[in-house]
C-alpha cells in the first residue's frame, strides 16, 4: 500500500491542492492520498483560522467524489504544537504496511533544513515536491541535490501547471472572484451557504461607501482628503502587519469623523453625552475630536468593533500598550501622504512599515518637542502623550 500524505491548514481545501494530490498518485502509483489538516491553534493568533469543523466539512466535500483522496484525522486528535516528524513518526507505527510519500509545496522545501527533525521525515517517507512547469529555477533542483546528499533520502518532484490559487487569496476575497474557477464546486457552495470568508463588517447599518458619502458632507474638503488618505495608509500597514485591512481601512475612514465641529459644539455635545473632558482636553479642545468621534462612530455609525473605536480615541495622544490597529491609526495619521510639516516624515514613513513601535516612539518624541517648544502650549500636553513616548521609549530601549 503506498500513502500520500497532504498535510497544511486547508483553510480552504482549494483546486491547487487536489490536483497535487491527483498528480502525486497518478506518477507515483499510490493508493490514496491523505488529506491531514492541521488543528486548530491553542491560542488565537493574530490572523484567525478558520473552525476546524469547516476546514474538515470543505475536506470531505473536496474528496467525496475521487476515492483515491480521503480526509484524515489522525493529526486532529493530538494535543499541543503538531510536527510532521512526529505525524510520521506515530502514522507508520499504527500503519506498518504502508509506504508513506510526504507531499509538500517547492516554498518549504526551503526551509526544510530548520523544520523539527528533517531527518526523521526523510527516514519515514519519500518526499514529494510539488513545482511548477514553468519553474526552470535551478535554486530548487540545487536544494533537492543537496537534501538529497545531506540526508541521503529520496525527494522527487511533481510537476504542475502553474496556478496562482492561494488560500490567503480565496479569503480575501472569496465575494468579488468566480470562486469555483478556485475551489471544487461543492466547496464553494459551502462557502457561500456558510458564509465564510466574509468581508469585513465593522457598522451593523452602513457600507462604507455610506460613510464615505456622510463623512464628505460633515469634513471640509481637505480634511475629507487627509481621511481617505489615513484610510488607505492604514490598509497598507494592516497587510504589512497581519491586521485586518478592511477594518483598519474603515478606522482610518472614522478616526477625524468628528474634526471638523467646532470646540463649543464639541464641549456642549459631550456634555450632553456624559462625555468627561480632562484639563488637556478643556484648555485644548482640538484634542476633543478624538474621544467625541469614539463616541459618533457608535452612535452615528453604527460601529460595533471596540478595537475600532479604541483606535479612534487614541488616535491622537496614543496611549501605552495600543493594541495593532491602535497603533496602525496612529501612525498612519501621521506619516499618511499628504502630510508635509513634520519633521523627519521620510524616515519615519519608512520605519512605519518595518518596526511600528519604534516609529510610535518617534512620532511623539516630535509631538512633545513640538508642544514644549511653544510655551502656549504647554499646560496643554495631554497626560497620555507623554505616557505614550515613554512607553514606547523603554520598549525600544530594552529589546536587544
Ligand atoms: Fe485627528
Ligand atoms: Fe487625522
Amino acid at each position: 500500500m503506498r500513502t500520500g500524505i497532504l498535510g497544511g491548514t486547508f483553510d480552504p481545501i482549494h483546486r491547487a491542492h487536489v490536483n497535487i494530490a491527483i498528480k502525486a498518485y497518478e506518477e507515483f502509483g499510490l493508493d490514496k492520498v491523505l488529506f491531514m489538516p492541521s488543528p486548530n491553534p491553542p491560542h488565537k493568533n493574530e490572523k484567525e483560522i478558520t473552525d476546524i469543523t469547516h476546514r474538515v466539512n470543505m475536506i470531505k466535500l473536496a474528496t467525496e467524489d475521487n476515492p483515491k483522496l480521503e480526509f484524515s484525522d489522525f493529526e486532529l486528535s493530538r494535543e499541543g504544537k503538531v510536527y510532521s516528524a512526529d505525524t510520521l513518526t506515530l502514522y507508520k507505527e499504527s500503519h506498518p504496511e504502508e509506504e508513506l510519500f510526504f507531499i509538500l509545496g517547492s516554498d518549504s522545501l526551503y526551509s526544510f533544513d530548520s523544520w523539527y527533525k528533517p531527518e526523521v521525515i526523510l527516514s519515514k517517507a519519500t518526499v514529494l515536491v510539488a513545482c511548477r512547469e514553468d519553474n526552470t529555477s535551478n535554486n530548487l533542483k540545487e536544494q533537492i541535490e543537496l537534501l538529497r546528499r545531506k540526508y541521503n533520502c529520496e525527494i522527487h518532484e511533481i510537476y504542475l501547471r502553474a496556478s496562482n490559487i492561494s488560500s490567503t487569496m480565496i479569503r480575501q476575497s472569496a465575494y468579488s472572484i468566480e470562486l469555483n474557477d478556485f475551489v471544487p464546486d461543492k466547496v464553494a457552495d459551502y462557502i457561500i451557504s456558510n458564509n465564510l470568508y466574509k468581508t469585513y463588517v465593522g457598522s451593523s447599518r452602513f457600507t462604507n461607501a455610506q460613510i464615505l458619502d456622510d463623512l464628505q458632507k460633515s469634513l471640509n474638503p481637505s480634511r475629507y482628503e487627509h481621511t481617505l488618505s489615513v484610510a488607505n495608509t492604514a490598509k497598507e500597514l494592516a497587510d504589512t502587519f497581519g491586521e485586518n485591512p478592511n477594518k483598519a481601512y474603515l478606522a482610518g475612514l472614522l478616526h477625524d469623523c468628528a474634526k471638523c465641529i467646532d470646540d463649543e459644539k464639541s464641549i456642549e455635545m459631550c456634555k450632553e453625552n456624559n462625555i468627561e473632558l480632562s484639563d488637556s482636553e478643556l484648555n485644548n479642545p482640538a484634542l476633543i475630536h478624538a474621544k467625541l468621534g469614539g463616541f459618533l462612530a457608535q452612535t452615528k455609525y453604527h460601529i460595533i468593533d471596540e478595537e475600532i473605536i479604541n483606535a479612534i480615541i487614541y488616535h491622537t495622544t496614543g496611549r501605552p500598550n495600543m493594541t495593532l490597529l491602535e497603533k496602525i491609526i496612529f501612525v498612519a495619521d501621521y506619516i499618511e501622504p499628504l502630510r508635509t510639516k513634520q519633521p523627519y516624515l521620510s524616515m519615519l514613513r519608512e520605519s512605519a512599515f518595518t518596526d511600528l513601535d519604534y516609529t510610535i516612539y518617534r512620532i511623539s518624541e516630535d509631538t512633545l518637542e513640538y508642544l514644549e517648544s511653544n510655551t502656549e502650549n504647554k499646560n496643554q500636553i495631554d497626560s497620555n502623550t507623554r505616557e505614550t513616548y515613554l512607553y514606547y521609549k523603554k520598549i525600544v530601549e530594552t529589546r536587544s
